[in-house]
């Protein structure tokens, strides 16, 4: 089926068009410059930058895609979790071309988009996404760490962040280190330089007492802290702020953390294989070492190219059409934005 999808959840308009797993077009604008000044997205700016961008972003993805709008099959959207204002925006806009063009409408899970991501052909990953999968997915939005038995029908949620998201605390830190947002690439491109054994910052929710009731969960706001603290103490020793050691540092407990949650979830559901999604994918030291502990563990990695890992339409889009090929049916119009959607819920 032609299926367009379209994702407004947080900072990105994403218009994606697919035939079946065939990426057709992914058209993106994002509204990242314009919270770069308040150090994080700001709602209400991301929802009024949707407004304006939703139909060029639309009749941009149907120009590169080469299709008639008349020819699509079926509709896409995200309808949570995210932002609420920003959702609504997509999920308005998609209510309006499935009336308009007498489609059907799939109201889908961002989250659970990110791993049909993995689907689209141009991965070259290898092959078909083989089930059962763990995702891990890491943005500035969301941490999760996901079991998936079958895309459209069998999600479980194991694990996420129980304060920030793993983004969010590269966003922190970088702002800690006086480097501008977003804080990922900054911290990355210091982190180069630096020694990643310098200092030993807390791997969150990893010690024997949290690991019994938290093995899948992340914490990253005691990281946050404890970088903010040993940062000061240097300020106020009067002594140089190592910026390459420090961003090399919080980068590998991050990484550290993050890996170890997902093999060992790997482990424990004899799953051999493991996806990764979400922004943070885009971290050099994340992939090096997913690459090194994937291959100790002997389990499969896939992680698809970046920009079907940031957010995107073609996602949503991939996602709807796996839901149309499965013979689910769609969604009824009455559905709505809803910010806090959980994972299980697959389609609205
Ligand atoms: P959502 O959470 O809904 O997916 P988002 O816009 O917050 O939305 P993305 O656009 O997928 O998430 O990713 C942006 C985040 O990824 C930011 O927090 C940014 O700092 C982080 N990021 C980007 N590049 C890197 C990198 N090289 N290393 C670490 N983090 C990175
Ligand atoms: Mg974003
Ligand atoms: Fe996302």
């Amino acid at each position: 089926p032609l299926v367009l999808g379209i994702e407004t959840s947080c900072d990105e308009t994403g218009v994606g068009i697919v035939r079946g797993t065939t990426l057709l077009a992914n058209t993106i604008a994002s509204s990242m410059a314009e919270h770069a000044r308040f150090g994080g997205v700001v709602p209400e700016v991301a929802a009024r930058a949707h407004l304006e961008e939703i139909v060029p972003v639309i009749n941009q993805a149907v120009a590169t895609a080469g299709i008639r709008l008349a020819d699509v099959d079926a509709v896409a959207v995200t309808s949570g979790p995210g932002l609420a204002g920003a959702l609504m925006v997509g999920v308005g806009a998609a209510k309006a071309l499935a009336l308009a063009l007498d489609t059907p409408i799939y109201a889908v899970n961002h989250l659970v988009g990110h791993v049909g991501a993995d689907l689209l052909d141009t991965t070259g990953s290898g092959g078909p996404l083989e089930y059962p999968t763990i995702a891990l997915l890491v943005s500035g939005g969301h941490t999760s760490l996901l079991l998936v038995r079958d895309l459209v029908s069998d999600v479980e949620l194991l694990g996420e962040t129980i304060d920030d998201a793993a983004g969010e605390a590269f966003d922190k830190v970088a702002r800690v280190l006086g480097l501008p947002y977003p804080g990922g690439p900054e911290i990355d491109r210091a982190a180069a330089d630096g020694d990643p054994r310098a200092i030993r910052f807390p791997r969150g929710l990893s010690l024997p007492k949290d690991m019994a009731k938290h093995r899948y969960d992340f914490s990253f706001s005691g990281l946050k802290t404890a970088v903010a603290r040993w940062v000061e103490q240097r300020a106020d020793a009067g002594e140089p702020v190592p910026v390459a050691d420090v961003a090399a540092s919080f980068r590998e407990a991050v990484v550290d953390v993050l890996l170890t949650k997902a093999v060992a979830a790997c482990r424990d559901y004899g799953v051999p294989r493991l996806l990764l999604g979400g922004g943070v994918v885009a971290n050099a030291r994340l992939r090096a070492v997913a690459i090194e502990r994937t291959d100790a563990a002997g389990i499969a990695l896939r992680i698809p190219p970046l920009s079907l890992c940031t957010d995107n339409g073609a996602m949503i889009a991939a996602l709807g059409a796996q839901l149309v090929m499965a013979g689910h049916a769609p969604s009824t119009l009455s559905f709505g934005a809803d910010s806090t959607l959980p994972v299980t819920d697959i389609q609205a």
